[in-house]
């Protein structure tokens, strides 16, 4: 493409998100008007996986402030490219002990915190980065007692070990949970029975944890649901991005 093209198909882009975004924020709203929540007790996390860096300068031009990534290959350059702009950056994926010290480089957020050995590491990448990283527990609803979800997540009964984890750890802060709603067994098809237990479970939490408010909850098919249920935050990816070009 040439310069004037290139610019044509930016300005095009530019307003397909704008449009994706205010249909987002119409659900939200209706959804916090539905339970009568105050609109300003939800944030929308975008998130960018699969998508170029371009769009994330894009909807942060659009008034976007926060952002996630579920791969540390992906996510690592498109944070690289991104430092000058005004950024919160959630890291939402499975994540590996070897990825751990890559991620404290540009995550602000890891929402995925799963087991001790995670806990370890992050504590350790944070302090020496010099950082200090908030931390979600991802809680599996589907995981067995003691078990992990296929998907990643700790089992309910196995939070509050971890949360004290997280509390204790150098360079880490608990900053609440997060969930995706379970596709199989007790939960499957039932997404506002699954974000009802995850608050109840975060109702529980802040008796110990009074500062570990925040409650990730809901994507783009279950948000309303979500907020609904009493989500903080809820991570749209299709809804603002377009239907992924590849699996991730
Ligand atoms: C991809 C992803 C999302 C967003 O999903 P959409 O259905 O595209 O809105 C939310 N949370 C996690 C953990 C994800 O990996």
């Amino acid at each position: 493409m040439d310069r004037t093209e290139d610019t044509a198909a930016l300005a095009a882009r530019k307003d397909e998100l704008a449009a994706n975004l205010a249909r987002v924020e119409e659900r939200i709203s209706s959804a916090c008007a539905s339970v009568g929540r105050a609109r300003e007790e939800v944030t929308p996390i975008v998130v960018t996986k699969t998508y170029p860096a371009s769009d994330v300068r894009l909807l942060a031009g659009l008034g976007v402030r926060h952002v996630a990534e579920n791969r540390d290959q992906d996510a690592a350059p498109k944070a690289a490219a991104s430092a000058d702009l005004p950024l919160t950056w959630h890291f939402v994926g499975q994540l590996q002990t070897n990825k751990v010290r890559s991620v404290v480089g540009y995550a602000d957020v890891v929402q995925s915190v799963d087991r001790l050995k995670l806990v370890g590491s992050l504590s350790s990448a944070a302090v020496r980065a010099g950082r200090e990283v908030g931390c979600l527990l991802q809680v599996a609803l589907d995981a067995e007692v003691g078990a992990r979800g296929e998907r990643g997540g700790v089992s309910p009964d196995g939070v509050e070990e971890l949360a004290a984890a997280v509390a204790a750890a150098p360079g880490l802060r608990l900053d609440g949970l997060m969930t995706v709603a379970p596709l199989a067994g007790a939960y499957a098809g039932r997404q506002r029975a699954a974000f009802d237990r995850l608050v109840e479970i975060s109702t529980r939490l802040r008796t110990a944890h009074p500062a570990a408010t925040m409650v990730s909850a809901g994507m783009s098919a279950d948000l309303d649901e979500a907020v609904a249920a009493g989500a903080t935050h809820v991570r749209v990816g299709t809804a603002v991005l377009g239907a992924r070009p590849r699996l991730g």
